[in-house]
């Protein structure tokens, strides 16, 4: 049966539209966290929705399941088949409208994030979605991963930039709801089941965004700080005095350390062994005023001793070279050994909270551990990896144990085991002890009712 599938959909595709070339299909197999590789017999290069919605309905109908794989820059592995027809998105590349009236852009899914952000610039808009994968990730794949990255503080995540969507539907029909409405009070809001689900209920073809207008004012200001409490203090103060926060990212000693031994070009923005550093990125309609404001914040910081150090960026280099540091952070704790990764949101009060508890956790578990704390502080989000001890054996490692307690500290303070990055296949099994039954049932009743054959991700979320 599988071969006669495999001829079906080659003959619908045609030469461009497939692959089954070992060498071709390897790259989309291997995620950027290194886990085993993946398996598929079919790579599914569609270049239209109507060649989406054609294989769909082939492999529905031929009982085979599908794993949608946009930029594979996916971290819970829900982008990796193992067996699957594996349907890349990528040749799904154009952007179709930019209209700066509607302050709308529709693009394809297989459209990489850096492009559509060009694509809003060149119509002098703003697309705000900014994340260190935005050279790869894809539209369909951030919609379907409900992406956050650093300025959801001021713009939302993916769920709150989005309009309307396309989408192909598990018995192959297309469900057009792309218009760019900024209300629609006509029932259901039925694009908000396919972002962040996933993969699981349907393939994303095209999206129509949310442009924004562009700032004439930014600023970005790194500053040292003592503790997360402090870090807190001083996100109050600049929010409240400036009007103008557009993102609040820090990071702890650990990773400024490891991404400063293992990132080549890596700097610190200030000097000397502090606990936390801050990065505070400002936006305003105008520049006038707005260094002044951030200024005077930051005086006022400093002079309370909510902060010890601060430093304006001077230039763009300047700015990039700060952001630099932030955005390797991921690189930078990669090398340093067996590790667990999680990505953690609580409210944000109680961001110090977790990070002492959890702390002591780990701690008890793994004498030694290392305790890497990074990432979007300004929306409760803290990318929380535990590394092993220096010189210790891998194998001793205790990962699963560390997850769990890690897990347990954030859900018991209100928080989320996966605040941006999914659940996908890493983190399915976890997903009963933090979901009431009454949660789960609704999603299996949703998964049921949309994809009652399972053809779709069948091994992600749910
Ligand atoms: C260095 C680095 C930094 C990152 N920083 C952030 C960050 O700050 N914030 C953040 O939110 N994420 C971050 N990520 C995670 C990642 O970039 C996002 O999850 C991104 O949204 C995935 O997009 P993608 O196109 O690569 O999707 P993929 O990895 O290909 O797929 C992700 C999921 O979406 C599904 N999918 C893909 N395309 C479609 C489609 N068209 N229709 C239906 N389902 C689809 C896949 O099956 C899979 O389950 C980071 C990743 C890296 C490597």
């Amino acid at each position: 049966m599988s071969a006669a599938l495999y001829d079906r959909l080659a003959a619908r595709l045609g030469p461009k539209g497939w692959t089954r070339d070992a060498q071709i299909i390897a790259p989309h197999l291997n995620d950027w966290r290194g886990r085993p590789p993946g398996a598929t017999p079919f790579l599914a290069l569609p270049a239209t929705t109507e060649e989406v919605a054609a294989t769909v309905k082939l492999c529905a109908d031929a009982g085979a399941a599908i794993t949608p794989q946009g930029g594979n820059t996916g971290l819970v592995g829900g982008q990796i088949p193992q067996g699957e027809v594996l349907l890349s998105l990528k040749r799904l590349n154009r952007i179709r409208s930019v209209d700066p009236i509607d302050d709308a852009l529709v693009a394809e899914a297989g459209v990489v994030l850096a492009h559509v952000q060009d694509a809003a610039a060149e119509a002098d808009r703003r697309f705000p979605l900014s994340l260190a994968s935005e050279g790869s990730a894809t539209i369909g794949g951030l919609l379907s991963t409900n992406a956050g990255g650093v300025h959801v503080v001021r713009y939302g995540m993916m769920r709150d930039l989005t309009l309307g969507l396309e989408v192909v539907l598990a018995d192959g029909r297309v469900l057009d709801a792309l218009k760019a409405l900024r209300k629609d009070n006509t029932g259901y809001d039925l694009k908000q089941l396919f972002i962040g689900a996933e993969g699981t209920l349907g393939i994303i073809t095209a999206a129509s965004l949310k442009l924004f207008p562009r700032p004439r004012g930014r600023a970005l200001a790194a500053a040292s700080v003592a503790s997360a409490a402090r870090a807190l203090q001083l996100l109050e103060i600049v929010k409240t005095r400036t009007g103008a926060l557009a993102a609040f990212e820090i990071m702890n000693r650990c990773i400024i350390d490891m991404t400063l031994k293992n990132v080549p070009n890596a700097r610190a923005p200030l000097p000397g062994a502090f606990p936390y550093l801050a990065l505070i990125e400002f936006e305003a309609a105008a520049a006038e005023g707005l260094r002044d404001a951030v200024e005077s914040a930051l005086g006022e910081a400093l002079e309370a001793g909510v902060a010890d150090g601060a430093v304006i960026a001077e230039s763009e280099g300047q700015a990039q070279a700060f952001w630099f540091l932030r955005e390797m952070a991921s690189a930078g704790h990669k090398p340093e050994g067996a590790q667990i990764n999680c990505d953690i949101s609580v409210p944000v009060s109680r961001i110090p909270q977790f990070l002492e508890t959890a702390g002591a956790a780990a701690a008890r578990l793994c004498p030694g551990v290392r305790i890497v704390a990074f990432g979007h502080a300004g929306d409760g989000n803290i990318h929380y990896s535990l590394v092993q001890p220096e010189g210790a054996p891998a194998a001793a490692f205790p990962a699963a144990a560390l997850s769990e307690a890690a897990h347990d500290a954030a859900h018991a303070l209100g928080g989320s085991i996966s605040a941006e990055h999914g659940i996908g296949v890493t983190r399915k099994s976890e997903l009963p002890r933090y979901k009431s039954e009454a949660a789960l049932a609704v999603m299996r009743t949703v998964k049921a009712a949309l994809d009652p054959k399972g053809v779709f991700n069948p091994r992600a979320l749910i």
